[in-house]
């Protein structure tokens, strides 16, 4: 297995930077970036050992979008079974009473606050 990977970005070879710039003389090139594998130890599940740049990431994406989604198409929606929370609690809001030159008034309401709690779910 080779330690570097040519950044899949499909218009990488056409970005005008110094870094891509090689050959001599008369015979310069603009050259797909290489990459060494694991420079980001492994962030992202290694995605950034294929791509040199989040540009080159959507070009990529883009340009196969058909082919990517047909590697695990979608159907129907998923769910996560959940139990939602609901429970007043006492907060305030600020008023102005428009001659009050010492700011506006703390006063007090009933908030509702909402919880998202899982639950046991086959999918972890
Ligand atoms: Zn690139």
């Amino acid at each position: 297995m080779s330690d570097y990977n040519w950044c899949h970005g499909p218009n990488c070879h056409t970005t005008e930077t110094q870094s891509r710039v090689r050959g001599s003389g008369d015979n310069k090139v603009l050259r797909t970036i290489k990459i060494k594998q694991g420079r980001y130890n492994n962030y992202q599940n290694g995605i950034w050992d294929y791509f040199c740049n989040q540009g080159c990431l959507f070009d990529f994406i883009r340009t196969h979008l058909q082919s990517i989604v047909a590697i695990a198409p979608r159907s129907k929606a998923l769910e996560t079974k959940i139990k939602v929370k609901k429970e007043k609690y006492e907060s305030y809001r600020y008023q102005w009473q428009g001659d009050d030159a010492n700011g506006p008034t703390r006063v007090p309401y009933m908030a509702t606050r909402t919880t998202i709690n899982s639950v046991d779910n086959d999918n972890g």
